[in-house]
């Protein structure tokens, strides 16, 4: 196969979007997200930063228009924005867009740089405004940083969508304060479904909250107009009428979405994950420390495109069930 050919899976979905996890470390232990002892890769393991942007040239290559470098924690990676700037020289021609998704905690240092290489608009993940509530659900006190960075990023001119998992008992009272914040702020908002991927101390039943209840207990206090808008993913949006701002709702338990998925994961390790709710995977790193890698990445990819599944199937039905997959959302980068 040729190292041009669009990358079309079985199902007919033509994969345009690359999510790339830089490393799996990160500065924050989201209890939703990696127990407090994660046991983080060896570094010889993880992609050097040539190969990540070879890989990255392989599968802008094949009609990738869109990358999404994450973690972990992608700006606790030390050559994190050499890679930004590589990829950002892309932008134009063959990509359209270079963004990413991070905790915020780093955000004042680096947001001018990334505006500088290419960098329109990121998703920052944030889950409280409550500085107690974020130490321990992130067991980290870096609430002022992480909002510190928000504005260094809104000054810098970049775009942020906050995302925020929504946490039973956690900040389900909180949702429609943090909303309208991220909207006075003019930023967009999305809720996302807790999901049951690796092990952590917390029974995720005890987390779960559907995002219909979020929705319903919003209605009591502001107008939600279903809205056309689509941002790519499987977001789906509303327009706030009493903020001005959108809203947008991932529900991967509630509504599956994988219709029109046109994605694929890529681990630090250079695993390709087919599917976030799938062990599909393929080894890329071996194709790009094989001889000839050029042909071996393209062999690879097409590898992918005939495994990737027409649909996720995890879903969260009792209290103190196993995890739908083991692995960690820090290896994927959500
Ligand atoms: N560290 C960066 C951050 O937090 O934005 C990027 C990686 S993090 C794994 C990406 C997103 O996945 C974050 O928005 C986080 O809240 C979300 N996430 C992590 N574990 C999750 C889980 N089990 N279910 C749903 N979302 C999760
Ligand atoms: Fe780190 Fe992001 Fe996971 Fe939180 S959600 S522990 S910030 S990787």
């Amino acid at each position: 196969m040729s190292t041009t050919a669009p990358l079309i899976d079985q199902f007919g979905r033509r994969i345009r979007y690359l999510r790339l996890s830089v490393t799996d470390r990160c500065d924050l232990r989201c209890t939703y997200c990696m127990p407090e002892a994660q046991v983080f890769l060896p570094r010889k393991d993880v992609l050097s930063l040539e190969e990540l942007e070879q890989l990255a040239l392989g599968f802008i290559a094949r009609g990738v228009n869109k990358i999404r470098l994450t973690g972990g924690e992608p700006l606790v990676r030390r050559d994190m924005i050499e890679l930004v700037r590589a990829l950002g020289r892309q932008i134009g021609t063959g990509l359209d867009e270079l963004t990413l998704t991070t905790n915020a905690t780093q955000l004042a240092r680096f947001a001018e740089d990334l505006r500088k290489a290419g960098v329109r608009r990121i998703n920052v993940s944030l889950d409280t405004l409550d500085r107690a509530k974020f130490t321990a659900l992130s067991r980290r006190d870096q609430l002022p940083q992480v909002l510190e960075g928000i504005d260094a990023a809104l000054a810098a001119g970049l775009s942020i969508k906050l995302n925020t998992v929504a946490l039973k008992g956690v900040n389900d009272a909180e949702i429609p304060d943090l909303m309208a914040w991220a909207h006075s702020k003019g930023m967009d908002h999305t809720l996302i479904e807790v999901m049951p991927l690796g092990e952590v101390e917390a029974d995720r039943f005890d987390q779960y909250l559907p995002l219909s209840q979020v929705r319903t207990d919003l209605e009591q206090r502001f107008t939600l107009t279903t809205s056309d808008h689509r941002s790519g993913g499987p977001a789906r949006y509303v327009d706030v009428a009493e903020t001005g701002g959108r809203l947008g709702f991932i529900t991967p338990l509630t509504n599956n979405f994988c219709d029109g998925c046109n994605r694929v994961r890529v681990t630090a390790t250079g695993q390709l994950f087919a599917c976030l709710g799938g062990t599909e995977q393929v080894d890329l790193r071996a194709a790009l420390r094989s001889d000839d890698c050029e042909a071996a990445l393209a062999a690879a990819l097409d590898m992918a495109m005939r495994i990737k599944p027409e649909r996720h199937n995890f879903e969260i039905r009792n209290a103190g069930a196993a995890p739908a997959l083991a692995r960690h959302m820090s290896m994927t980068g959500g």
